[in-house]
C-alpha cells in the first residue's frame, strides 16, 4: 500500500512548549512563588532554586518591521533569542541573569521607547481592534484613541496604585473584537445602513440576510433588481450587514458616537466572568485625540481609586457600592439609554414594572 503523506499542519495554534524560554520549560509546573519587584519587573523563583525575571512593557501594538527588528535584537542579546506578548499588548522579556536587568531595562526604555508597567494593581496596556488598518468596518480609529488615551494614563500604568488591575478594550464598531474589559469604549451608529441599491449584486444576497441578528433585512426587487429592503424597528444600528456588504453603508461622520462600558471581566478569578453594562452614551467623536474619551476614563478610573477596596475588579466595586453611587460619583448622567429594553431584557430586569438602580 502507498504510503499516504498528508500536508504539514498550517492551520491552528500551534505547539507553545517550543516557545518556551528554557528556564521556563526546565521548571514548567515547578514554581514556589512569584514577587512584583517594582512595577514592569517580576521574578518567579521555582522548586529548585532558579529564578526567571521578567520585564513587561507597554508596546505600541502597532508596529513597524523595523521596531520588530529592535525586539529581536534586544531579545537575542539579553534574553537568549525569547520574547512574548501578552493579551493585552504588553511586551515581556524574559532572563535569568539578575545581572543584565538594569541593561536590559535601559535597552527597553532608551533604545525601544517603550515605558515599563502593567503590573499588578495598575491599568494595563489597553486591547484596541484592527481599525483602519486591516478591516472595513471601522467607525473610528480604535489604535488612534488607544494611543491618545495611553498617553493621558501613562502613570497608571507605571503604577500600581489601583484596586486592582484595569483592562481597558477600545473597539470600532459594535462587533467589539477588543471583548470585554473593566471600561471598554465603543462605536455606536445611530441610524440603519443605507443601501445602495444599484451596487447590491456584488455580495451574496442570501448572506446579507442571514447576517442580521435582528432579521431585520429581507429579499426586494428594487428597479426590477434583486437587492433587500430593511425594516428600520427591527434594526438595532449594528453595523454586521456592513460587514458583509460593502452597499449597505452604516457608518456616518455626523451622527457616530462613542460610547463607554464598565464592569467586564473574563477571568475566574475570585468572581465569575461578567459582561460590561453600559457607563456613558452619546460621547463625540473627535480624531485626533478624542478628549471627551479621555476625561470620562479618567472619571471612572478616579472614582474607583478613591472608593474601591483592595482586590475589587471595576463590576465587582460597582455591584457593591450600586449603580446609583457609580453615577453619582462619575457625574455621568443617567439616559433612557442605559435601560435595557430589548427583547432578552427579562433576565435583567427582575421581571418588574420598576427600573431599580
Ligand atoms: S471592532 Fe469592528 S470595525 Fe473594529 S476591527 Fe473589529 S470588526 Fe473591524
Ligand atoms: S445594522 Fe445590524 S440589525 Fe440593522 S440591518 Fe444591519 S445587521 Fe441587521
Amino acid at each position: 500500500m502507498r504510503e499516504t503523506k498528508l500536508a504539514p499542519r498550517d492551520q491552528g495554534a500551534p505547539d507553545y512548549t517550543q516557545y518556551l524560554h528554557p528556564l521556563m520549560a526546565k521548571n514548567y509546573g515547578k514554581w514556589d512563588y512569584h514577587e512584583r519587584i517594582k512595577p514592569g519587573l517580576l521574578v518567579h523563583v521555582a522548586d529548585s532554586g532558579d529564578k526567571l525575571f521578567t520585564i513587561r512593557a507597554g508596546s505600541p501594538r502597532t508596529m513597524s518591521a523595523d521596531t520588530v527588528r529592535k525586539i529581536s535584537d534586544i531579545a537575542d542579546q539579553y534574553c537568549e533569542g525569547f520574547v512574548r506578548f501578552t493579551t493585552r499588548s504588553n511586551i515581556e522579556f524574559l532572563t535569568g541573569d539578575e545581572a543584565i536587568l538594569d541593561q536590559l531595562i535601559d535597552a527597553i526604555e532608551n533604545d525601544l521607547g517603550w515605558p515599563l508597567g502593567g503590573t499588578g494593581p495598575s491599568v494595563s496596556n489597553i486591547a484596541h481592534t484592527q481599525g483602519w488598518l486591516h478591516c472595513n468596518l471601522p467607525g473610528s480609529d480604535a489604535a488612534g484613541s488607544t494611543k491618545a488615551l495611553m498617553d493621558d494614563l501613562i502613570n497608571d500604568f507605571k503604577t500600581e496604585n489601583l484596586p486592582n488591575r484595569v483592562h481597558i478594550s477600545s473597539s470600532c464598531c459594535q462587533i467589539n473584537c477588543a471583548s470585554h474589559g473593566d471600561i471598554s469604549i465603543i462605536v455606536q451608529h445611530h441610524h440603519a445602513p443605507r443601501i445602495d441599491h444599484d451596487n447590491m449584486q456584488i455580495c451574496e444576497l442570501p448572506k446579507v440576510v442571514a447576517i442580521c441578528p435582528a432579521a431585520a433585512i429581507r429579499p426586494k426587487l428594487v428597479n426590477g433588481k434583486e437587492s433587500v429592503e430593511i425594516v428600520e424597528e427591527k434594526c438595532m444600528y449594528c453595523g454586521a450587514c456592513h460587514g458583509q456588504c460593502p452597499s449597505m453603508e452604516i457608518r456616518d461622520s455626523e451622527t457616530d458616537t462613542l460610547s463607554i462600558w464598565v464592569g467586564g471581566k473574563m477571568s475566574n478569578a475570585r468572581s465569575a466572568p461578567t459582561f460590561m453594562k453600559l457607563a456613558v452614551w452619546g460621547i463625540p467623536n473627535t480624531p485626533p485625540r478624542w478628549p471627551e474619551v479621555s476625561e470620562a476614563v479618567q472619571k471612572i478610573l478616579t472614582a474607583y481609586k478613591e472608593t474601591g477596596k483592595p482586590w475589587e475588579r471595576v463590576g465587582e466595586w460597582i455591584d457593591r457600592i450600586g449603580w446609583a453611587k457609580f453615577f453619582e460619583l462619575t457625574g455621568f448622567p443617567f439616559t433612557r439609554y442605559h435601560i435595557d429594553d430589548g427583547p432578552e431584557a427579562l433576565s435583567n430586569l427582575n421581571r418588574s414594572a420598576m427600573v431599580r438602580l
